[in-house]
């Protein structure tokens, strides 16, 4: 692991430790470029991880520190996702898939972020799922079937009230306060990136078969 220390962090609010984890990909060409900008002061972001093409991780931010790189949004009813979370950037540019060697590195590096602090399966979320209509990342290219099989995503489980779109997506986490056609595009996105259309049944089933 290769370590480009970022400014771009704070402690951690109110006593909170890593529950989560927030996958991002990085829309920039290269992965230095976006090392560049994660420790630039004047662009005020930061992540814990960068996981270049090549699967070599670089650590820019101490995993007990707050890293900038969640923003505002929510997740099983919870806030402040930077004070809560651990960041992992994917060398990706956002239109193309996501090679082998990167996501071996990356479960590689959840398993090891596993042993240090409890953060369960479902906790290991996309930006996009706790910041729903605002981000869209890590987009529908990223293999969200191959993390649940692995035990490193979910939930993998049918949530129980399946007659209610919201109540259901609202069960799976998707708790944030924004209009039915977001929640829905946001967990298509995450579910079944390939659908088109108006909700139909298939919309309720907010999880992956393992
Ligand atoms: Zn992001």
């Amino acid at each position: 692991m290769l370590h480009r220390p970022s400014p771009n962090f704070g402690p951690r609010r109110d006593g909170l430790t890593p529950t989560i984890i927030v996958l991002h990909y990085t829309a920039m060409p290269s992965a230095e470029a976006a090392l560049e900008r994660l420790c630039d002061p004047a662009a005020e972001v930061s992540a814990h991880y960068l996981i270049a093409k090549s699967g070599v991780v670089t650590r820019l931010v101490a995993e007990a520190e707050r890293a900038w790189h969640a923003g505002t949004g929510e997740w099983c009813g919870q806030h402040d996702i930077n004070s809560r979370s651990i960041g992992i950037e994917l060398d990706n540019a956002g239109d193309h898939p996501f090679p082998d060697p990167q996501m071996i590195a990356l479960e590689v590096l959840l398993e090891d972020i596993r042993s240090r602090w409890p953060i369960p399966p479902e906790n290991i979320i996309g930006h996009s799922d706790m910041a729903p209509g605002r981000k869209s990342d890590p987009g529908p290219r990223f293999d969200w079937a191959r993390l649940a099989r692995r035990g490193l995503a979910g939930p993998t489980r049918p949530p129980q009230d399946q007659t209610c779109f919201t109540t259901a997506a609202r069960a799976a986490g998707f708790t944030a306060d924004v209009a039915s056609e977001v929640l829905l595009e946001t967990t298509r996105l995450r579910f079944a990136p390939w659908r088109r259309g108006p909700q139909c049944a298939d919309d309720l089933k907010l999880y992956h078969p393992i």
